[in-house]
């Protein structure tokens, strides 16, 4: 038998952004399928039109563009096995349900959702809360199987909006093999009659799922665990229409859990610990409210799929940090596993740090030059970059020094109480007169004169080291001074000790007084 093609879907419903955890998902998706040399399929799982939410659809593109996860067929993309917005496949459902009412594995059900609350209720009384239509119940419901055929054939007749819901066997084991988590077996009898399609002649997310994966001829379904429970049911309408020879193999991936552990994150716990939990903020359209996104708050794509790869995936070796070719080829599923990944906040940040880190200067001083509010050379961006690669986790902390730009207006006044002695003056007024004098302003130059001048007065380096980086940039800490020095030049560094050192002394003399 010659291997099936890999195609995969990812198919999310357009009820609301897409959380990280669909994000996951779709890159699991989409790694398998570009290992495999297999295609990555979009489609929109829109069959329940009142969860439908303004710009979820666009939000999800987005999301997915911005990520660099390339879809090979999706609405308005490679439509021949199209189209991939479920509303638009309205007429495709019909055939296949009736063929499962022809082969008495589905039936018409009336009752209202008014009578299935009532049963509810009285369930409910009775102590048992979880009351099902199944095996049971159905017999005391209102269904083409409990009806008398007048009945039914009234009911007709008078064009009485009717369900169709799936005839679950009586006492059946339902086995299938999850790529992830092994062999899975659930009795039928804990399973319910699933409304597989809609009085208003829309298929549910069971039915359209199955008729969809079929005639997209997806070979893997790579979905999240909450699907798990609705697998079996699947099976089963593979089954019924005789579909099982092609049915795709299924793989559910892991939870992605809260930091501590308790529980599935949620949108909440970003709100609560300060972190997004989108890719990309989301302006809910209704009641306007702003979630905040990976990409607003300036997180690299790459380091965001980096991060998600790791929430449920591992190479088996140390190495953390990939590209997206990396992770094609490293990628398989036996190497997901099979419990909930924590996600942890401040990881999702080292990825960012060690992707910053990994890039050059020169990329770092293009994202930079859009930024940047000062007039200068892409070349001295590329210099500030060097010096502030070290400290920043996010590219606009490369930017988060004025003194690279200019003298400094606010100064921190903690090192200036600490630091500026009675003797500074002098310290500081010596050690740039014998600056003046050499011959190359670099680092090295620099540093050179400092040592033998702090040797030669028998002092410490936080003796003067501070006071210098006060005068010329206001701050008690920062990278290497006299490469700060360097790339500041000889004429400004000497108009900052003129400007400054005056203004500390000043400070200095008239706190002295008080
Ligand atoms: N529409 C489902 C969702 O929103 C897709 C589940 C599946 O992949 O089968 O997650």
């Amino acid at each position: 038998m010659s291997k099936r093609k890999v195609r995969v879907r990812f198919a999310p419903s357009p009820t609301g952004p897409l959380h990280m955890g669909g994000i996951r998902t779709a890159l699991y998706n989409y790694l398998f399928a570009k290992k495999n040399n297999g295609d990555f399929i979009l489609r929109i799982e829109d069959t329940d039109q009142n969860r439908y939410v303004e710009g979820a659809e666009e939000y999800i593109i987005n999301a997915l563009k911005w990520c660099n996860l390339e879809i090979d067929e999706g609405p308005g993309l490679n439509e021949s096995k199209g189209p991939f917005r479920q509303s638009e496949r309205k007429p495709i459902y019909k055939k296949y349900v009736d063929q499962l009412v022809e082969s008495g594995n589905a039936y018409y059900a009336f009752d209202t959702s008014e009578e299935l609350e009532k049963m509810r209720e009285l369930a409910k009384k009775a102590k048992m809360p979880n009351w099902q239509y199944n095996t049971i119940t159905r017999n005391s419901m209102k269904n083409s199987l409990s009806l008398s055929k007048e009945e039914i054939e009234n009911r007709f007749a008078k064009n009485e909006p009717c369900a169709i819901r799936i005839k679950m066997p009586r006492d059946e084991d339902v086995r299938f093999y999850d790529e992830i988590r092994g062999w899975v077996v659930v009795n039928t009898n804990n399973m319910d009659d699933k409304v597989i399609f809609k009085a208003d002649g829309m298929p549910t997310y069971h039915l359209a799922n199955v008729v969809d994966d079929y005639l997209m001829e997806v070979s893997h379904v790579i979905r999240g665990e909450e699907w798990l429970p609705s697998a079996p049911l699947h099976i089963l309408l593979y089954r019924y229409l005789n579909w099982e020879n092609v049915m795709p193999k299924f793989a559910h991936l892991p939870l992605i859990l809260k930091p501590d552990g308790n529980g599935k994150l949620s949108k909440r716990d970003g709100d609560r610990l300060g972190f997004p939990v989108f890719p990309l903020e989301w302006t809910d359209p209704v009641s306007k409210e702003i979630s905040s996104g990976y990409r607003e708050k300036g997180y690299f794509s790459e380091s965001f799929v980096n991060m998600l790869a790791f929430l449920g995936w591992n190479p088996g070796n140390s190495k953390e940090l990939f590209t997206i070719d990396e992770l094609i080829s490293e990628f398989s599923l036996e190497r997901v596993g099979k419990s909930g990944a924590k996600f942890d906040p401040e990881k999702a940040k080292w990825f960012n740090q060690q992707h910053l880190r990994s890039k050059s200067n020169s990329e770092l001083a293009v994202l930079m030059s859009k930024d940047c509010k000062y007039k200068v050379s892409n070349d001295f961006l590329e210099k500030v970059a060097e010096l502030m690669k070290e400290r920043a986790t996010f590219h606009h902390e490369l930017l988060s020094e004025d003194y690279f730009f200019k003298s400094f207006e606010d100064y921190d006044q903690k090192t200036f109480r600490k630091k500026w002695k009675i003797n500074s003056i002098s310290l500081v007024n010596e050690f740039f007169a014998e600056l003046n004098t050499i011959e190359l302003f670099n680092s090295e130059s620099i540093e050179n004169v400092f040592k033998l001048f702090i040797e030669r007065k028998e002092i410490g380096m936080g003796a003067l080291l501070p006071c210098l980086r006060l005068i010329l940039t206001g701050k008690g800490m920062g990278p290497s001074l006299f490469s700060i020095m360097e790339l500041l030049g000889e004429e400004e560094v000497m108009n900052r000790f003129k400007e400054k050192s005056m203004f500390f002394e000043k400070l200095f003399l008239e706190k002295s007084d008080t």
